[in-house]
């Protein structure tokens, strides 16, 4: 990971950042620990992850806890959401970042490979949202830590807006999630809740290693990036604690693109 200093832009808040024990959500629960957050460190079965990573949080003097669930289980999200608020009081930042992918050609796409990817990514995004705004809710605003009542980042992907040939379940839960996203920000905005959307491009991450393992595939990566670099986590982290911090208090169901520019249609620089 980069190392860079954060300004302590949280102090006080508790977040819990889901998939946090390997990749993006890594990076965002350190980044957003050094900015001052309580984190909580959800993880689906990778208990050593995750306990490590809250190990290094308290070893750079933060504060963080690990917390076993699968997120598409609606028990066992609520059963995460009342251990997390009972250990901190309540719960101030929400990273809905747990992701997977279930790649297949189209005809050969099971409905199981499907289903799974649409109960976590977006599904799973609806559980914990859900318990997410109703402790922000019952809670209100309290102006000491934050002008908002809570806030929520969806992760998403530049495959919410750019169609992926070969990965047709992953498109279509992250393209469902640019409205699900959207919507709630429409019904929470008055609430004082705010919902917003990270959309990473290609980030060294384990869930893309064949696209940037090998030097070849690196080489080939690298054209559907104008910035010319593969993303590193904490880019990713790094936004989400602007995102989640009073500093963006007036940004709601806005998608931050942070992608070294796949979004701008590379090809057609020299085509087109
Ligand atoms: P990753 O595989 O390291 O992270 C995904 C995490 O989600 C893992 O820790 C995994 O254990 C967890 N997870 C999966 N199913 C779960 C479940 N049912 N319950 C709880 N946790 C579960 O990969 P990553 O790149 O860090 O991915 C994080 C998010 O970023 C995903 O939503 C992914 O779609 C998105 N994303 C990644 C990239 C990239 O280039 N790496 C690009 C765009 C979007």
């Amino acid at each position: 990971m980069m190392s860079q200093t954060i300004e302590k832009v949280l102090q006080g808040q508790r977040a819990l950042v889901t998939g946090g024990s390997s990749g993006i959500g890594a990076a965002i629960a350190y980044a957003m620990a050094m900015a001052g957050a309580k984190v909580a460190i959800n993880y689906l079965s990778d208990s050593s992850a995750a306990q490590n990573l809250v190990n290094k949080i308290k070893g750079a003097g933060g504060e963080a806890l690990a917390i076993q669930a699968d997120i598409s289980q609606e028990q066992a999200v609520e059963n995460m959401f009342q251990s997390v608020i009972q250990t901190w009081d309540s719960l101030d930042i929400l990273v809905a970042n747990a992701g997977i992918q279930q790649d297949a050609a189209f005809t050969e796409m099971t409905l199981e490979q499907w289903n799974k990817v649409l109960a976590v990514n977006l599904t799973g995004q609806f559980l914990c949202a859900r318990e997410a705004v109703r402790e922000f809710l019952r809670r209100g605003v309290v102006p000491e830590l934050s002008c908002t009542a809570g806030k929520i980042i969806c992760m998403s992907s530049v495959h919410d807006v750019i169609p992926w040939a070969g990965h047709v379940n992953y498109a279509a839960s992250k393209g469902g999630l640019l409205m699900f996203m959207k919507s709630l920000a429409q019904e929470v905005a008055h609430q004082k809740i705010r919902v917003n959307g990270i959309s990473p491009g290609a980030i060294r991450t384990p869930i893309n290693r064949t696209a940037w393992e090998t030097p070849e595939a690196e080489a080939e990566l690298l054209k559907l990036i104008p910035y010319q670099r593969v993303g590193d986590p904490m880019d990713i982290g790094r936004a989400a604690v602007w995102l989640a911090s009073d500093a963006s208090d007036y940004i709601t169901g806005t998608t931050l693109y942070v992608d070294g520019g796949m979004t701008l249609y590379p090809g057609f620089r020299e085509g087109g």
